[in-house]
């Protein structure tokens, strides 16, 4: 690969210059900078908006679009406060051209007396199909003083990540003085010239103050959705450094040292023996890779992905056998309270048979159980201990870790992962086997887990029945309802999942709450239990212990119950505006159910309205029990700019880049990435200095 030129002359490199050097950034401020990471020039220039608002110009009513982000201005002609099936306030605003309505179903009184017949509101948002037609719902606002109206802005604004003690003008206004500075101190060019050729960019500083500063007649559209050239030159530079940062950090673990862990035949017999069925092909084969890594010398680092209900647990179970056989200790992670308990009963079961203990450590243990449980862990009787990241506390030490086994790993951090380095002895780092059910497509596991081998459980246990799925109209609501007395009637389970709008629990709580009530009127005889994350933990498991031992036939729940659950009779899972949901995230709920013998249903209950889009998007359940097929379709069936979270990828770091949205770009990333690291490694630290600098997520491993 023929070198790279640095299209910059020599001068003071950007990296060198401290934030103090702007004006008005103290010692004060620029500590408070710090917290973001932001130390030097180079690190505000590439403190990206993460989004844009669009406040260039107001929409006329009659003008509007559903879905699409707007500013309004209007004059409330009407407030009232409605009681449907869902008390709320609705804001009739209305301007020359029309009239819309703003719908509230969270608010004060305070909030409600600011809304006066005749006061001007703007308000920012998306209008969505609602009862009276578009309206937005919980939109941001502002009153406007018609003496002094305010102007619109003539750019997009950007929006910029804070921290506590600096606001977002005081932000902004940082920023652009650094971006003013950037011609005098360009950034280092660290790719070939073609990558900003192919991105149609002259150079990376005219990328980074488009970005900042977009100019007047910007595409808003593509600004917007992260699809403009110069966010995409950023998005490749930034993808670029991560799957450096992973490998590097791959070579670092290789270079260490690994208990060797071998599983003792005859316990194994045993272990399998205990089991009311043998193990799956997929099961074995994965079990091969995992031992060969145990004995290595090497840490293993192995990621190992199976569609829900494939039967993980097991394979951790013999991984950890292998730690407990060789006198080392295995800590299981998992990421709620709930899958923690759930598997400390199976690793329990199966593990005391064989003469191994089992503890395990969470929140809310009192402080003496949790005392004795430190105690056990420091002295080496437990050999196996399950828990939450209630794991990664300081004050949990190990007499000698071999192996950590992360359950659900996208719920962590790599950080978090690696934390449990620290607690390993001197010299040795354990084993780490994470686990997830997210199927993710190849070039994107390379790039999203450059640092992990990879290995598929691509088969079901025998005789599971696929789960049947439909989509069924809130209008047949009461249907649905008949069902669950049926499915009750006849022995069974059933889930009823609440979805909400915004990503907030206590709404999603509440939301619940009101369900369960309702579904408890409807349904008398039934015993109805309901969980979500604003109960107490002894709250919560007391619930998932009735709903496991069948005192409660069915669970209303959040999107708590989402991982890990393992409850073979519920047979019915209904899931309430399934729309709210990416693909992924459903197939997940849905994997609670199908877990027994009999065939089981998932009714995807959608709202009122449901655009044809979003029901071809639902249509993909129907049509496959697959979570590689619902994977795939999610990517090419999501549109650019309906976001499906970071979940999905692991790790919610990226500045510009979304993993799945630039999935495009990730086979010439990990190309160029290869090639840096076998011919350039300098510059693969530079970037990975840039991008990711001291922030924490690859920490020394
Ligand atoms: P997941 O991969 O979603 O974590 P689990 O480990 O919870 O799946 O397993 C799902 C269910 O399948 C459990 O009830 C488990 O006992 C059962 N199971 C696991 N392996 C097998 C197998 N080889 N044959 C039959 N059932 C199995
Ligand atoms: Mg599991």
């Amino acid at each position: 690969m023929p070198e790279i030129e640095t299209a910059n002359k020599p001068g003071i490199p950007l990296e060198n210059l401290p934030v103090s050097v702007l004006k008005g950034v103290g010692e004060r401020l620029a500590a408070t900078l710090e917290k973001l990471g932001l130390k030097t020039l180079q690190d505000l220039l590439f403190h990206l908006p993460i989004r844009y608002l669009d406040r260039t110009r107001v929409t006329p009513l009659a003008q509007l679009q559903l879905n699409t982000s707007v500013m309004i201005q209007g004059r409330i002609l009407r407030v009232q406060v409605v009681f449907g099936r869902k008390r709320s306030m609705v804001v009739q605003l209305e301007d020359d051209t029309g009239a819309v309505c703003l719908r509230f179903y969270h608010f004060s009184g305070y909030q409600k007396d600011k809304f006066q017949e005749g006061a001007l509101v703007r308000c920012y948002g998306e209008p969505r199909l609602g009862i009276s037609g578009m309206e937005f719902y919980h939109p941001e606002y502002d009153f406007i003083d018609e003496r002094q109206p305010e102007p619109v802005e003539e750019t997009l604004t950007p929006i910029y990540g804070l921290t506590e003690g600096v606001s977002q003008q005081r932000m902004r206004a940082i920023v652009e003085q650094a971006v003013g500075m950037i011609h005098k101190y360009p950034p280092d060019e660290f790719l070939p010239a073609e990558i900003n050729r192919e991105f149609q960019c002259e150079s990376l500083s005219e990328a980074l103050v488009y970005m900042h500063q977009p100019p007047c007649n910007a595409p808003v559209a593509s600004l917007m959705e992260g699809l403009h050239p110069s966010q995409q030159r950023l998005a490749f530079e930034e993808l670029l450094a991560h799957f450096l940062a992973r490998r590097k950090l791959r070579e670092l673990v290789a270079g260490e040292q690994a208990p060797v862990l071998r599983i003792d035949p005859a316990l194994r017999e045993t272990f399998l023996a205990q089991l009311p069925f043998s193990l799956t092909g997929a099961q074995q084969r994965v079990s091969v890779d995992i031992e060969q890594d145990l004995c290595s010398g090497q840490p293993m680092l192995r990621m190992v992905q199976g569609d829900v209900g494939s039967g993980k647990t097991l394979v951790a179970a013999l991984a950890a056998l292998g730690g407990a056989c060789s006198g080392c200790q295995v800590a299981v992670v998992a990421p709620t309270e709930i899958l923690a308990e759930q598997h400390f009963h199976n690793f329990s079961g199966w593990m005391q048979k064989l003469g191994f203990e089992v503890v395990w450590l969470v929140g809310k243990l009192s402080a003496a159980k949790r005392r004795e449980a430190l105690v056990r862990i420091a002295s080496g009787d437990a050999q196996i201990v399950v828990g939450t990241h209630a794991l990664f506390q300081d004050d949990v030490i190990f007499h000698r870790l071999g192996l950590a086994v992360i359950d659900e790993q996208h719920r962590f951090g790599v950080h978090q992962r690696l934390s449990l380095r620290q607690k390993s002895r001197e010299g040795e780092m354990p084993h780490q086997l994470v686990m997830t059910a997210t199927p993710i497509p190849r070039t994107l596991a390379m790039t999203a887990y450059a640092e992990l081998d990879y290995s598929i459980i691509d088969e079901l246990p025998p005789g599971r029945l696929p789960v049947n799925t439909v989509l069924v109209s809130q209008s047949r609501r009461d249907q649905v309802i008949e069902r669950i007395r049926l499915a009750c009637a006849e022995g069974r389970q059933a889930y009823w999942v609440c979805t909400l709008v915004e990503d907030s629990e206590s709404l999603a709580a509440a939301n619940a709450e009101e369900t369960a009530t309702l579904l408890r009127e409807s349904l008398p005889d039934i015993a109805i239990g309901l969980i979500h994350g604003r109960l107490k933990s002894s709250e919560k498991e007391a619930v998932m212990a009735a709903f496991k031992q069948a005192e409660l036939q069915l669970l209303v729940a959040t999107t708590v119950i989402e991982v890990g659950v393992d409850v073979p009779n519920a047979s019915l899972m209904i899931i309430e505006n399934p729309e709210r949901l990416g693909l992924a995230q459903l197939h997940q709920l849905r994997g609670r159910v199908g877990r027994g013998e009999v065939a089981s249903h998932c009714v995807l209950l959608y709202g009122a309205k449901l655009s044809e889009q979003a029901r071809s998007r639902l249509q993909v359940l129907r049509e496959t029990n697959d979570g590689f097929v619902v994977a795939e379709r999610d990517l090419q069936l999501r549109g650019p700019g309906e976001l499906l979270g970071t979940r999905q990828t692991g790790d919610a770091q990226y500045r510009v880049a979304d993993m799945l949205r630039d999935e495009h770009l990730l086979e010439s990333v990990n190309r160029l990435g290869e090639q840096l690291l076998e011919h350039q490694p300098g510059i693969a630290d530079k970037l990975i200095q840039r991008w990711i600098g001291d922030r924490q997520i690859y920490a020394q491993v």
